[in-house]
């Protein structure tokens, strides 16, 4: 993905999330100055496999696993503290040389203790299926105003008014649930002071420094969490994030211009999978989802929730490479369907007598309309060990130039394994 004109480039899930960014943020991670987080919370569960055991990072760029690159939480994440220093804790256990090349935007919000009170006694945020890890509710303070922000911690006097405010709504929302639990101003306090020592000497204006890495002709990369149809505006709505997961998201969560992106490579599966509630039009009946879930251990790396299973939908990726402007795709899990016989593509949705080729805003759209399938011929063989697009089998290609043609943007990878090396196209 980096060239001599591509230095800046998003990576971006294409579908529901889990599609295997953070292998492919790994992977490209290598070749990158600079690895940046610009949305979502500590609840991205990025999985890396290492060999010898495997990294799940829900609040830092995976990119921290190689040496030298600098990464960044950007200030459209909402940053965990607890989860951001248990985890820098760990890495340096691990052997990971992590000070003086991780930075946290001063601009970042910060998820307190009250924001997973809040999404673990509502009902609403259950019935939307989130992670309960109070993202959904650290953004809604952010935009109501009433949120804090790490360079807030510089300051005690606005710092107390802030929580103040935080801690006032979020026991009026509690009591609205009908929850005896209740947020304290002092204990917020407390805890904030706790954690300035150690997050302010991370606190920097990210956008500076990132603008400088792009005006140096540094390799950026552009770490997107969750997947495009999860996006608060163009996902499906309301079974969505609360963040702009598309590539928009990328430039506004680290404060770069959109002129600065070069290239955007969507990530998908060979199939299709949504953690939670919410439309999945090409959900598999449930003893085929069963053996894919099995064979792609599709269970979630925060949660362990089973994932539903889909056939590959091309509209959905379709939608996807057109709001993200996808230069290039990397498909994923292609391994998974070793075993089957006959594999579906999702060409277009049924719905009231028509055929519909765009994906549609309204979910309850999405409930009513059928699938059309295109049938292709499995390929029944390991391809596990494909290092080159022509190590893999007729079918296995076939199915991938299908997809090509079907979504209108080359596939520049193929992920046939959970480790490394197990990759197609570098
Ligand atoms: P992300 O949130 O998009 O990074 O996805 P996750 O990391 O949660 O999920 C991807 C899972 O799939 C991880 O357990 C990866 O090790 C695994 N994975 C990634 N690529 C492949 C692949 O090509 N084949 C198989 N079998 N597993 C993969």
């Amino acid at each position: 993905m980096f060239t001599e004109q591509n230095r800046t480039v998003v990576v971006v899930g294409a579908q529901w999330g889990d599609e295997g960014k953070g292998k492919l943020v790994d992977v490209l991670a290598e070749r990158a100055d600079w690895v940046v987080r610009y949305q979502g919370g500590a609840n991205a569960g990025h999985t890396v496999d290492l060999g010898k055991h495997s990294f799940v990072l829900h609040q830092i760029p995976s990119g921290i696993l190689h040496e030298g690159v600098r990464c960044v939480i950007g200030n459209g994440v909402v940053l965990d503290p607890d989860t951001l220093f248990t985890e820098i804790d760990g890495l340096v256990a691990d052997g990971f040389d992590v000070e003086g090349r991780l930075y946290v935007s001063d601009r970042a919000h910060l998820v307190l203790p009250y924001h997973k009170l809040l999404d673990s006694e509502s009902s609403h945020t259950q019935s939307i299926g989130t992670t309960g890890r109070g993202i959904g509710p650290a953004y809604e303070d952010k935009v109501a105003r009433r949120g804090i922000r790490v360079l807030d911690l510089r300051h005690g006097d606005r710092l107390k008014v802030q929580v103040e405010l935080g801690v006032e709504h979020a026991n009026a929302q509690l009591a609205s649930f009908g929850s005896t639990k209740r947020a304290d101003v002092q204990q917020t306090l407390d805890l904030l002071t706790r954690l300035a020592e150690r997050l302010l000497p991370l606190a920097e204006d990210v956008g500076v420094l990132v603008h400088r890495a792009v005006k140096s002709g540094a390799a950026i990369l552009l770490e997107g969490a969750q997947g495009s149809l999860l996006d608060v505006d163009h996902g499906t709505y309301p079974f969505v994030t609360s963040s702009s997961t598309t590539s928009g998201g990328a430039v506004i969560g680290v404060g770069l211009a959109p002129t600065a992106i070069d290239a955007v490579l969507g990530v998908v599966k060979a199939y299709t999978t949504r953690v939670g509630s919410g439309p999945l039009p090409t959900e598999m009946d449930e003893a085929m989802a069963e053996r894919v879930r099995s064979l792609g251990n599709e269970f979630g790396a925060t949660t362990g929730r089973p994932r539903r299973c889909g056939w590959f939908d091309a509209i959905v990726v379709r939608y996807a490479s057109r709001i993200n402007g996808l230069t290039d795709l990397a498909v994923t899990k292609l391994d998974v369907l070793d075993t089957l016989d006959r594999i579906a593509i999702c060409t277009g949705y049924e719905y009231e007598g028509d055929l519909h080729t765009e994906f549609p805003g309204d979910v309850a759209t999405l409930d009513k309309i059928a699938p059309r399938y295109e049938w292709l011929d499995g390929w029944q063989r390991s391809t596990a060990d494909a290092r080159r697009l022509d190590d893999l089998p007729a079918e296995a290609r076939r199915y991938l130039d299908r997809m090509q043609e079907l979504l209108e943007t080359p596939v520049t990878y193929v992920s046939v394994g959970t480790r490394r090396d197990q990759i197609i196209g570098l």
